[in-house]
């Protein structure tokens, strides 16, 4: 009884499912195969196009599909139905226009939103999918991850040929890959050229114009904000001459099928707007008028590029530590030089290797002997010399000095840091004015003893008598002590050594020819000890000196 009535629920509801299905108006498997074959058996989602359809390792007859014949317009009406249209027949609803083969995902995905894929969106895709199908019969199969692996495996190894000549031309394919790809980028717009490079797993596709193309793209930006960004952006391009970046997700462009390329391609990456450059042969050199004698500091390639009026010769030299920037007004007839000293690139050095730090030093010689000296850039402008500075008024003695106080300032430490046994590195350029005195005074002790000249009537030091040395006052009470006295002293506490934390050494003084005066020390604990104060006469000096040259560091 019980079995009977269990049976007959299942029963009923078996019957129900096959009234719902009589409902749908379901393709026949002939439609099913037919649209299959349409389009490939690919997705026919643009932003898809996996294969659907392949055999199984199981049954070598069988094969495994995650293929679906999807309804346009819903086979059904109800809650879930998306597109469904009253009007059609049943016979209309099953046909094959009715139909699109899509993987399972996209499947579930134009079956969860109406709007996002109205029907003429999906009659596009499968119009596109067919007529894709078709043109690809006869032509070899890549997928997109395989194109996109093969395609930086391709780029990097002809980068590498180019660059380093290290590779197999045998196995050349691969150039010829890249060449191939890079051809029918430029196609797309034959007004530019497309060279590719690889970075990492990432391909950067720079794009430039062709000589005597006009390159005018259009950009639509997706909101005023940005829009308003970007003009700022701009702007500082045409006054400066340098490359901008624009977010990639910012944006859209308009009327290049180059460009509309990348705008599908695009995810998170950057656009980077960068003036072409030629380059141009240059030298850097210092000219004193007055010897008629030149300093050579550098040759280097900068390069010229034009933004809006301008026309930027930009350039720098000693490993970056030397920069020109020569702006040139086409309308104005402007010209202006900047130069920059950017010792900022010595951070991090090693004291025993400071890069180009003799050359440096002797420039600053050079300007010591003329400081109205010229900073001049040559320029070889397809084989014409042109030099720039000579005659300009900029005032460059601001730049003089902040140079030739760095490089003393890096020379002096030098000095010091090579008689620490640590290996130390510049880490900072910032130093108060107590270091550098300190750097300036050892350094000097380092190099030979430093003798001070003293100016005549200067109270050189103030004692108590019981801390002079027994005999030395006994000297002195016998008259004759005028001309010689030891001191031994620490000059300063610990100081920064361009980021390094630095205990000196004690150094001793030597005075010579003073005068001496005895007097009753007030301020002493018994309140009548003997103190003795001490001043310079004409041809007072001071000798400074290190016994042992023990510096400590005390951040190493
Ligand atoms: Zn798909």
């Amino acid at each position: 009884m019980m079995k009977g009535n269990v049976t007959k629920t299942a029963k009923s509801k078996k019957a129900k499912k096959k009234e719902e299905k009589k409902v749908r108006d379901d393709f026949l498997q002939s439609i099913k195969n037919q649209l299959r074959e349409m389009c490939g058996g690919i997705c026919s989602n643009p932003e898809c196009r996996v294969y659907t359809f392949g055999p199984t390792m199981e049954k070598r007859n069988g094969h495994s599909s995650i293929g679906v014949a999807a309804h346009i317009t819903a086979a059904a009406p109800g809650p879930g139905a998306r597109r469904y249209n009253a009007d059609m027949t049943a016979d209309e609803r099953s046909a094959a226009a009715n139909g699109i083969w899509l993987c399972q995902s996209c499947s579930k995905l134009i079956d969860t939103d109406e709007t996002r894929f109205p029907i003429e969106l999906l009659k596009q895709w499968k119009f596109t999918a067919e007529k894709r199908a078709m043109e690809l019969i006869g032509k070899t199969s890549i997928g997109p991850d395989e194109l996109q692996r093969k395609l930086v495996e391709a780029v990097a190894s002809a980068t590498q040929l180019a660059y380093t000549g290290v590779g197999d031309f045998g196995k050349a394919p691969l150039p010829g890959f890249v060449h191939g790809y890079e051809n029918y980028l430029s196609q797309l717009d034959p007004r530019f050229v497309v060279k590719t490079t690889a970075k990492g797993d990432h391909l950067s596709h720079e794009i430039s114009v062709k000589p005597g193309e006009s390159a005018k793209i259009k950009i639509r930006f997706k909101d005023e904000d940005v829009a308003r960004e970007a003009n700022q952006k701009w702007r500082y391009f045409l006054e400066t001459g340098e490359g901008i970046e624009l977010n990639a997700t910012d944006f859209e462009f308009v009327g290049s099928a180059l460009f509309e390329m990348i705008n599908q391609k695009k995810n998170d990456g950057v656009l980077v707007l960068e003036p072409q450059k030629t380059a141009v042969p240059s030298t850097l050199y210092l000219k004193s008028l007055i010897h008629d004698t030149e300093f050579e500091l550098a040759s280097f390639d900068s390069y010229l590029h034009t933004a809006g009026d301008k026309l930027f010769i930009v350039g720098d030299c000693l490993s970056g530590l030397l920069s020109q920037k020569c702006t040139y007004n086409v309308k104005t007839l402007n010209l202006k030089i900047d130069y920059n000293f950017n010792p900022q690139k010595w951070i991090g050095s090693k004291f025993s290797n400071v890069e180009h730090l003799p050359k440096l030093l002797k420039a600053v010689n050079f300007l010591k002997r003329d400081v109205q000296s010229r900073m001049v850039v040559e320029f070889n402008l397809s084989g014409n010399i042109l030099p720039f500075g000579e005659s300009a008024d900029h005032d460059l003695f601001p730049l003089y000095d902040f140079f030739a106080h760095i490089v003393q300032l890096v020379d002096r430490a030098r000095a010091i840091a090579t008689a620490i046994d640590s290996e130390l590195r510049i880490s900072s350029l910032d130093v108060s004015g107590h270091d550098e005195r300190l750097i300036n005074i050892y350094s000097e002790i380092l190099r030979n003893n430093l003798v001070e000249n003293q100016p005549f009537g200067k109270e050189i030091l103030t004692a108590n008598v019981s801390k002079i040395a027994e005999e030395t006052v006994k000297a002195m009470n016998d008259g004759g002590l005028d001309s010689y006295l030891k001191i031994n002293e620490r000059c300063g506490d610990d100081f920064n050594l361009l980021g390094n934390l630095v205990t000196p050494p004690i150094f001793q003084s030597v005075l010579r020819g003073f005068e001496a005066a005895f007097f009753t020390d007030l301020d002493s604990p018994s309140g009548t000890e003997l103190g003795i104060k001490v001043y310079a006469i004409e041809g007072t000096t001071i000798t400074h000196s290190i016994e042992g040259k023990e510096f400590k560091l005390l951040n190493g």
